[in-house]
């Protein structure tokens, strides 16, 4: 115990923990070996190269699954994604098309070019991109989307379908995060798992997915008494929450599976010292862009659990992979093909 003392290395926090802790028995059992990190980056582009084998076998059949992207006005972040995603449907061998009506469209016009594109059977998806003008009934916009092409899998009969288990179209995140679990043999049923958050985005959708894997289910919220205890007793614990690094050490069972769905900007050079100070590797980075990412979970964490997703490189790529996958898996349903198979997912 005591050579594990004088090893012990200073936490990014630069705290020394007690040596009694659960923490230090547990890097004491590890030889002070890291989390594993979960690595999005390789899970997404597994997904990707079989959405392309995919895409070549429904080609043989005369199907290519399509996706329009709907994308309003100009804003620069909403730009940036849907770029990405065109350009990812591309490489999978998947049609696209891209609809940029002006900022000052109706919700009128918006509604005519969804319900356009819901009569259309050459496209199978149909993503419309948020966040909408202000002046836009954006819950109307989503409403409108065909069930069966709403790749986002935000409509209301879409999330029906989730909670009664029966086969739809899940939301990209939440349904990336659970194919980062699978793919890492991260056992689910019979665990423990806590989802802080509970947008209809990320939190609810992550917590049904669970839940429908047999996990017992703890969602936490901006109310939540004692969230790091509540954290705590998390075998998995996915953090969905948009507050840079607000998960750390104290909030997580040793060797828990932490997912950090967060995705936060930082500019600030204290915030960068707080998070990563010593990473040489990314302060070049910081230094030069200007910025740098950091998700809901404090780095720190990763000495902590057992495995990790990391901040970029973990859930992210997931999402875009993700909405390939369910644009095959549209036009798969739409057309009755492989149903059962596709169901849980
Ligand atoms: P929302 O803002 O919609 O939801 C945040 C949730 O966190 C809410 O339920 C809120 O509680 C809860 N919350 C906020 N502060 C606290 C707190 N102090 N303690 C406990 N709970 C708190 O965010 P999203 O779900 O849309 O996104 C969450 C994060 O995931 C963001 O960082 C976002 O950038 C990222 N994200 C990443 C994606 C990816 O591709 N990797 C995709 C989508 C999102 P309450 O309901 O009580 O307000």
């Amino acid at each position: 115990m005591s050579e594990v003392r004088e090893e012990r290395p200073t936490t990014h926090r630069g705290v020394r923990d007690t040596i009694e802790s659960p923490v230090n028995s547990l890097q004491a059992q590890r030889g002070w070996m890291p989390a594993r990190i979960l690595d999005g980056t390789k899970i997404a582009a597994e997904i990707r190269a079989e959405v392309t084998a995919q895409a070549k076998a429904l080609a043989l059949s005369g199907v290519r699954p399509g996706l329009a992207v709907v994308l309003v006005g100009h804003n620069p972040a909403s730009e940036v994604y849907v770029r990405g995603k065109v350009k990812s449907s591309e490489e999978v061998g998947l049609y696209s098309e891209q609809h940029t009506p002006a900022e000052s469209a109706t919700t009128e016009e918006l509604l005519a070019l969804v319900e356009g594109l819901n009569r259309r059977d050459e496209i199978d998806g149909i993503l419309v991109q948020l966040p909408l003008p202000a002046h836009v009934d954006s819950k109307k916009i989503l409403l409108a989307v065909d069930p069966a092409k709403d790749v986002d899998g935000f409509h209301p009969m879409n999330v029906g379908y989730l909670s009664t288990q029966r086969p739809g179209l899940v939301p990209c995140t939440p349904a990336g995060v659970m194919e980062i679990l699978r793919r890492s043999q991260i056992p689910i049923a019979g665990q423990e798992a806590v989802v802080v958050g509970r947008s209809d985005i990320v939190g609810k959708p992550v917590a049904m997915l669970l839940l429908n894997q047999n996990a017992t289910v703890t969602v936490c919220h901006s109310k939540t008494r004692d969230l790091p205890e509540v954290c705590r007793r998390a075998d998995i614990l996915v953090a969905a929450i948009g507050r840079a690094g607000m998960v750390t050490s104290d909030y997580v069972k040793p060797g828990a599976t932490v997912i950090d769905v967060g995705i936060n900007r930082i500019t600030d050079q204290k915030e960068f010292d707080r998070f990563f100070r010593g990473d040489k590797k990314r302060e070049e980075t910081f230094l030069a862009k200007g910025s740098t990412l950091v998700g809901d979970v404090h780095p720190e964490v990763a000495e902590v659990a057992g495995a990790i997703t990391p901040v970029p490189g973990g859930v992210g790529p997931l999402t875009i992979a993700m909405l390939m996958a369910n644009t095959v898996k549209a036009a798969m349903l739409r057309r009755g093909t492989a149903v059962a198979e596709l169901s849980r997912r």
